[in-house]
């Protein structure tokens, strides 16, 4: 994703919701959403009704930051979603889930999905005892997620094994937190996907 160079905090207090991109910063009083909970910059405070090509812009950005995707990758998404069977807006959001990098934030083996995405790039990440370094590789059911062997040994991993032993990780994956792996067991549900979207809203957007 392109850098954006400004505080991250700003990004979520301009969709309003946390999209939890600090790791465990995310959950306490210093998140930038619970210290001044309204839009950043000069009329931030200014409240004013949005209309409604405005409410299903600000999902879909929502959306691309929440999984921190840019704007024609998240198009493709889009279009990809629209060419499967069921109900659009729901495909992509499932779609938007079986990326790489959500799945290792998923399983705990990451703060944050900036953090699996770094881990990712810089080659920690295997699949099916692979190297892959593409954060959008798309997982499917029976795929195996670990870290490499030659990175557990580093105190960072040490770390991440230990704070992963706390977190919880959906239905659709299975957790070996211990060994700093994970496998997919299941296509994820719509209800398995706690993201606060409103996804018909960018079905919406994108049918105009
Ligand atoms: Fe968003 Fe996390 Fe910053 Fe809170 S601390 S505003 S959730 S990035």
């Amino acid at each position: 994703m392109a850098r954006y160079k400004e505080s991250v905090c700003r990004l979520c207090r301009r969709e309003g919701v946390k999209l939890y991109l600090k790791g465990d910063r995310c959950y306490t009083d210093k998140c930038g959403v619970v210290k001044r909970a309204y839009a950043p910059g000069q009329h931030g405070q200014r409240r004013k009704k949005p209309s409604e090509y405005g409410l299903q812009l600000r999902e879909k950005q929502k959306a691309r930051r929440f999984y921190g995707i840019l704007e024609k990758q998240f198009r493709n998404y889009f279009y990809e979603a629209d060419r499967q069977k069921g109900i659009t807006g729901e495909n992509l959001v499932r779609l938007l889930e079986r990326r790489l990098d959500n799945v290792i934030y998923r399983l705990g083996l990451a703060g944050s999905r900036p953090e699996a995405r770094q881990l990712v790039r810089h080659g920690h990440v295997t699949v099916n005892n692979k190297k892959v370094d593409i954060p959008s590789y798309l997982l499917k059911v029976g795929d195996e997620v670990a870290i490499k062997e030659k990175s557990t040994s580093s105190p960072k991993f040490k770390e991440i094994a230990e704070a992963a032993m706390h977190k919880s990780s959906p239905p659709w994956l299975e957790a070996d937190k211990e060994n700093l792996r994970g496998r997919v067991v299941a296509m994820p549900s719509r209800e398995d996907i706690d993201v606060p979207l409103e996804e018909h809203l960018i079905v919406e957007l994108y049918s105009r």
